[in-house]
Parts: structure tokens; C-alpha cells; sequence
């Protein structure tokens, strides 16, 4: 993905993962966090297309992996 430098000075930054994660959860809207080359700090964006799943929506969709 393109990052401007606009797009990493206008978006809301989060120091961690968790903290972005954490904003996921709670939107109503698809959202991914993403690593921003720029800042080293995290964005969130609802574009999902070729971006991995958070670990909690992984979790919720597969079975454990120790179900009979
Ligand atoms: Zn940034």
C-alpha cells in the first residue's frame, strides 16, 4: 500500500498494535491496522483487500486448533 506523507499526517496514529486493535473492535466499519513506513507507528484503514486479519478475527472465524 501507498502511504503519503499527507495521508500519515492527516490519520489518527496508535503507538501499538493493541491500541489499534482495540479501535477495530469497537467500529462498526471493517477496519485494518496497518504499519505506517513513515511514521513507525499504526494507522487504521477500511481498505482490507491483501491485508492479513487481526489476530482476533482469525480466532473467531477458524475452530480451535485443539477441537475434537
Ligand atoms: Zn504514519
Amino acid at each position: 500500500m501507498k502511504t503519503t506523507l499527507g495521508i500519515c499526517q492527516r490519520k489518527k496514529r496508535f503507538e501499538t498494535e493493541e491500541e489499534a486493535l482495540a479501535v477495530v473492535a469497537r467500529a462498526e466499519v471493517t477496519l485494518r491496522p496497518y504499519r505506517c513506513p513513515l511514521c513507525r507507528r499504526w494507522h487504521l484503514t477500511s481498505r482490507t483487500k491483501g491485508m492479513r486479519l487481526p489476530r482476533f478475527e482469525r480466532e473467531r472465524r477458524a475452530p480451535p486448533p485443539d477441537a475434537p
